[in-house]
Formats: structure tokens, sequence, C-alpha cells
């Protein structure tokens, strides 16, 4: 099947702008992408026209938790299945935001990817790491639950997984490729959502990093390190983890080692200003902590763009339902704000889009880009998002979808 999709702008998510352009598809292909004048004629391909075409978007860091609080301790508490039901939902809504893509950094979605594959539900393409790895009283441990009940919930397929020492942690990591992950996570600091451990504080020690970096490495898996201060961000880039997830305390020595070793940075600036805005829902010691972090997290950005590290889009969006703060579905508004931040909009999209792949290392598929030969996952819009890119933050402007050139949203009728 032929498909033509003509914009006033094409934006191939790498790369200058083209105006008046034209996306040619072919089943799940892009076959060509460019100005309209030198495409290819196609007088047997159906023919959509939009103000503007660009790559489905990424979302480097989100997490399908089918959650309803911001408690994490509920996690446990509610069944697998009931969280499930609710993915559901999120998985169309990321798909009605304009994302093809999640890089999934610990959660449920392992699961979907199957029943997405097999089209038992509708949904992005997953790209999952499975259960998320902790330390005892780390960021993904339920301090105020017993810990037999959080390694329990772990081993029943929940979202954390506890594991001290470098063979427990070499283990727990093979569980994750077991289950065909697609990157490891681990936490590599302390956290906000966490109760009371700091986020300034290492979590991990170096030798426990660099076993879970080593098995995922002979697997070619990346490993992407959830880190909020610097001694967790030095320590997992000596141990040669692929992104620094957050990087809130990162400073000039911790970017240019970010820079030199081509590690990337997913700031995920999406949840810290989701919560801040309801911060009334949060548990007490969360809102201390966030309120401590959200200033110094904008400047790490700022300082990290400025030295020239790689910064792929992620938002670390995580609740299930529109009244929720930090939900599915709200996964747009990263752009708009890194463009606070200073990015120009262009490199904010490329951000979401071509450089979304390169956050799974080898793992990463030919996606992101507007070009001969890439995965067909596309999205159109009724506003050009170059001079307004709040538009990608509000789905009723993304009128079209199609992920591997299946139309997959149509606004249009
Ligand atoms: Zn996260």
């Amino acid at each position: 099947m032929k498909q033509r999709i003509e914009a006033e702008q094409l934006i191939p998510g790498t790369g200058r702008p083209v105006a008046n352009g034209a996306v040619i598809v072919e089943d799940d292909r892009i076959a060509y992408a460019g100005p309209a004048a030198d495409a290819p004629a196609s007088p047997d391909a159906t023919v959509v026209r939009a103000r503007a075409v660009m790559p489905g978007m990424w979302d480097a860091h989100g997490h399908f938790m089918g959650l309803r609080s911001t408690d994490f301790t509920f996690l446990p508490q509610e069944p697998i299945a009931l969280r499930a039901a609710r993915i559901t939902t999120d998985l169309r809504r990321a798909l009605d935001a304009g994302f093809t893509s999640v890089r999934e950094t610990g959660g449920l979605g392992i699961h979907f990817v199957q029943a997405i594959e097999e089209g038992s539900v509708e949904g992005p393409n997953i790209y999952a790491a499975g259960t998320t790895l902790s330390t005892t009283g780390g960021h993904a441990d339920l301090h105020g639950l017993p810990r037999s009940w959080v390694v329990d919930f772990g081993h029943m397929g929940g979202e954390f997984r506890l594991c001290d020492g470098p063979s427990e942690c070499a283990r727990a990591a093979r569980e994750q490729l077991r289950r065909n992950a697609k990157l490891i996570k681990v936490c590599a600091s302390g956290g906000v959502l966490s109760d009371v451990d700091h986020p300034i504080h290492q979590q991990f020690t170096n030798a426990e990093l660099r076993a879970i970096v080593e098995v995922a490495g002979m697997a070619d898996r990346v490993v992407a390190a959830h880190c909020h201060g610097k001694p967790g961000i030095m320590a997992a880039l000596e141990a040669g983890a692929k992104t620094i997830e957050h990087g809130s305390f990162l400073d000039e020595e911790a970017a240019v080692a970010m820079r030199e070793s081509g590690a990337i940075l997913v700031p995920t600036r999406t949840i810290f200003a989701e919560l801040l805005d309801q911060g009334h829902m949060l548990p007490d010691y969360a809102l201390k902590k966030l309120q401590a972090t959200v200033d110094r997290h904008g400047e790490a950005i700022i300082l990290a763009r400025e030295a020239g590290v790689t910064i792929a889009a992620g938002t670390d969006v995580a609740m299930s339902g529109t009244d929720m703060p930090d939900s599915w579905g709200k996964n747009g508004r990263e752009l708009e704000l890194l463009v606070k931040l200073g990015f120009d909009p262009l490199e904010a999209i490329e951000a979401a889009t071509a450089l979304g792949p390169t956050t799974l290392g080898p793992q990463a598929p030919r996606s992101g880009v507007l070009a001969e030969g890439y995965d067909a996952d596309i999205l159109t819009l009724d506003v050009d998002p170059l001079a307004d890119i709040s538009a990608l933050a509000q789905p009723e402007h993304i009128t079209g979808v199609w992920k591997a050139g299946r139309r997959v949203k149509n606004l249009e009728g």
C-alpha cells in the first residue's frame, strides 16, 4: 500500500525543515521524504494534506504503571491486572499525543510489547527495561513497607527489584534480559518520590554498577541510570552507563564527563513541572524534595546543553488518567518546557524524534527521522510546531498519526 503525505512544512527530525514537502510511505517504510517537487510520481497512492508533517515522537523516559496516586506504596496494594487495564488507555493516549515510541525505564510495559505486536491492544512501540533495579533502601524500594513485601512484589512481576552486591546485581540484570528487556534501568542516586533516601546520595557501589553495565553490554543493551546527585552521575558514567536520567545536580565537571563519554542526558522536565503544578497531591516528603531540586534541575539542563551534551527528550510520565498530574497523554509538554529553557523549537523536536533511538545504543531501531528506509512512524499537524511548539502538547492539533505505515489516529474523519 502506498500513501503520500503533503505538507507546507516538513520537519525531518534532523537537519533543516523543507517547505512544501512530501513523504511517501510504502507498506511500513518511508520510501521518500523531501521537497514535493522532487518526489517520485505516485498516482496509485492515497493522498493526505497537512500544515506540517514530522516523525512520530519518542518519549525516552516513561513508565507504564497504571497508578492513580503519587504515593508509590500503592503499587503493591493494587492488583497488577487492574493497573494493566488502566494502561491500555494510557497506550492509546500516547498514540493520540503523537508518541509512536516509548523507551520505558521500568514498569509493566514489558508485558505489553507482545500484546501490542499481536494486535490485542493498540499502542506505541515500547522498548522496555522491565523491572527497575534498586539497592535495599534505594529509590525503587518502598521504605515504609516490610522489605519482604517489596521483594515479593518484584518477584511477582512488579516494578521494583532490590539487589545488593555485584553478584546479585548481575543476576537481577540477567533476569531482565531473560524477559527480553531492551535496556537495563538502575537507580544510581536517591530520588524525589521515595521516602527516606536523599536525591544527592549515590546508590549502588561502583562495583555494583560495573557488574550491571557488564552484563547488559554482553547482550548489546545499554544501562539507563536514574541520577540526581553528582556522586551517582560520576559513578554511573565511570561504570559505562549510556544515559543519565534527570541529572538534577550535574555541574560543569559532570557535563564534560558526559560529553567525553558520549553519554546522553534525558532530563524529564515534565515530571517536575507536573508535580509542582499539583503539589497538593504529593506526600509531604516528596513535595519538600521536589522544591529543593526543581530550580537546580533547570540550571543543570541549560549547563549540559551549553557544554555540548546530547539531550534526548523524556518525560517521566507515569500516572493514569487526565485528572492526574504527570499522566500519559501529556508527553508533548516536554518540548515546550525545553524551549522555555532556551532550546530552539527545531532542537526540541530533534530531541523528541531523531535522538530518541540513540538512547537504546545497539538496540536502536531505524526510527525518529523522515528519510528513505526509516520506519513509517509519522505525525501530521494543523499548525506549524516551529511557530508554536505548544501545539505538540495539545493532541487536538495532531491530526494524524501513523505507526509502521498504518494510520492509528485520524482527526479528519
Ligand atoms: Zn522515571
